[in-house]
């Protein structure tokens, strides 16, 4: 379940999406403005290979922007989906299909490519082709935390590096594991063994010694991905909980979210 969609089910676009959120009623990127989601539409699968949107072997989705004529544009949906990682948004894919639109799931963006494609006209231009990847497939693993070392302004320059990808770089050479890992490490060591909620100490050292604190996403209902450290807070399970389970998790989320300028002025 990601935003109460289940993976699979069919919606109705107009009631189910636009009732929610609002958003453009047309095209394939919705942006609404007063919820934090992209929702992205796909057609079905077909045409020439490398023209259409389809699911790689490797498990990437590769997702066509916007723009029907001419070299499409970075900005509106295609600059949402690329910013990603700084703008925190959920990207929620849906198929359409006769009867409704199917949910596939929530995903994040790993990168995209410019690649020569024809447009509506039947012209070659250049296309962006968003790689995504199901969110759940990039699951925070907690385990293999780092041990903090002493170089904590190194840990934040990888950290900041991951976040933001390089300008005029279509795409990070580091992987979006990497790049999350990055940021994870560079949170927890920052927290320096006291959650970034409470202030109290961890409650217990991972086997590798490091102090036990959870990467927690202020700004997405989904851990896991690329995110940015100014929005990646370092909790204690409790507040963790509290946060995702809790009857006061929005209020406590941002109280969080206040507490992170400081954090990471
Ligand atoms: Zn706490
Ligand atoms: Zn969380």
């Amino acid at each position: 379940m990601s935003w109460g969609f289940e993976r699979g089910r069919i919606y109705n676009r107009r009631a189910d999406i636009h009732g929610r959120f609002n958003g453009q009623q047309r095209g394939g990127i919705v942006t609404p403005a007063e919820h934090a989601v992209i929702v992205i539409f796909t057609g079905e699968e077909g045409e020439a290979h490398g023209y259409s949107d389809r699911w790689r072997d490797d498990g990437v989705f590769e997702y066509f922007g916007e723009g029907q004529i001419g070299d499409m544009v970075m900005q509106k949906g295609n600059r949402a989906i690329a910013e990603q990682a700084v703008n925190g948004k959920s990207i929620l894919l849906f198929k359409i299909l006769p009867n409704g639109v199917e949910f596939e799931g929530e995903m994040i963006c790993e990168g995209y490519q410019t690649r020569r494609a024809p447009d509506r006209a039947g012209n070659m231009r250049d296309a962006f082709v968003f790689e995504l990847r199901p969110i759940d497939n990039v699951t925070t693993v907690v385990d293999d935390i780092l041990p903090a070392t002493d170089n904590l302004a190194e840990l934040r320059k990888r950290a900041f590096a991951a976040a933001t990808p390089a300008p005029g770089k279509a795409k990070s050479t580091a992987t979006v594991f990497e790049r999350s890992r990055d940021v994870r490490d560079y949170v927890v060591a920052r927290a320096k063994g006291h959650c970034e909620g409470c202030t109290q100490s961890a409650p217990f050292l991972r086997t590798n010694g490091v102090p036990y604190l959870e990467p927690h996403h202020i700004r997405r209902l989904t851990d896991g991905g690329p995110d940015d450290p100014r929005f990646v807070i370092a909790l204690c399970p409790n507040c963790h909980r509290r946060v995702h389970s809790g009857a006061d998790g929005a209020e406590y989320n941002g109280k969080l979210l206040l507490s992170m300028k400081a954090i990471e002025a």
